[in-house]
């Protein structure tokens, strides 16, 4: 049957909220190392879920932040998501937080797949960016523990003016450390982001045919966020060229997701949007 997505979100996005210990330069949330005021308490947090496990289909939750591991009730609102059937996908913060018992936690506990990022193909290009040393390093460090412990993995990397040239490499290592999906995103100024540069039009085009030159030479998805145009480049290299590609473009799920359309986003003081651009 067809989701009414009129009626249900597929996705929710989940701000569980603002803290966390990096200060990435493109931040949407502007985060900050302390929580703010007016979170969703525990109490609330898990009558959210429960309301969500009454959509039909259930949607899939991806908690946020922030650094959801900044949350110190996030293993007990994770059982209660297990619990309720919600699949989750969960984008913790790449901190000395996320240790190796963190990653098990999270398969020990059903979670569907773990997404970090990844924006630069050396230490000295994601550290940069990330705005913390160390922080290239822990990233491949966790992915090699996801897939010890058999959890499936995302990467998530935002493409600007600084990093697009990364991208090549760091499909390179995505592909050693088997991870099943790469998730671009193209910078909306909001939040930090709001201070970076962004591509001209012309070369938005040519990471579209630079991203589907990759998803024919790896085994992993490539997906984009806010890049609509990825679909119409796939589309006409695929009726052009023919042959084998791992672009996500749509086909196949039946339905569209678009903001507010199969997607909301919910930020860390409840309020409902149709997209994580508030
Ligand atoms: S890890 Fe995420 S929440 Fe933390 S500063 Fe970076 S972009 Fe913001």
């Amino acid at each position: 049957m067809k989701p009414d997505l009129h009626r249900f979100p597929l996705l929710v996005a989940w701000e569980m909220t603002r803290a966390c210990l990096l200060a990435c330069q493109h931040c949407r949330a502007s985060a900050v190392p302390d929580p703010l005021p007016g979170e969703l308490s525990t109490e609330e947090g898990l009558r959210l879920l429960r309301e969500l496990a009454t959509y039909t289909p259930k949607p899939i939750l991806l908690p946020t932040g922030g650094d959801p591991l900044a949350r110190p009730d996030l293993f007990l609102l994770l059982e209660e998501a297990g619990r309720l059937g919600l699949k989750v996908g969960i984008t913790p913060a790449v901190t000395p937080r996320l240790t190796r018992e963190v990653v098990a936690r999270f398969k020990t506990l059903g979670v569907h797949q773990m997404a970090i990022s990844l924006d630069g193909a050396s230490p000295e290009s994601h550290d940069g960016f990330r705005g913390v040393s160390g922080t290239f390093a822990l990233a491949l460090q966790a992915l090699s523990w996801a897939r010890e412990e058999g959890l499936m993995t995302q990467v998530n990397t935002t493409v600007t003016r600084r990093t697009w040239k990364e991208l090549p490499g760091i499909a390179e290592i995505l592909a050693e450390k088997g991870v099943a999906t790469w998730e671009v995103f193209f910078l909306v100024p909001v939040g930090r982001g709001a201070l970076l540069e962004q591509l001209s039009p012309e070369e938005y085009e040519e990471v579209m045919h630079l991203l589907f030159d990759l998803s024919r030479r790896y085994p992993f998805k490539v997906r984009t966020t806010e890049g609509p145009m990825f679909r119409r480049v796939a589309l006409e290299r695929r009726r052009r060229e023919g042959g084998e590609d791992n672009a996500l473009v749509g086909e196949g799920r039946g339905v569209h997701l678009s903001d507010g359309f199969g997607f909301v986003f919910i930020s860390s003081t409840g309020e409902v949007y149709p997209s994580g651009v508030v």
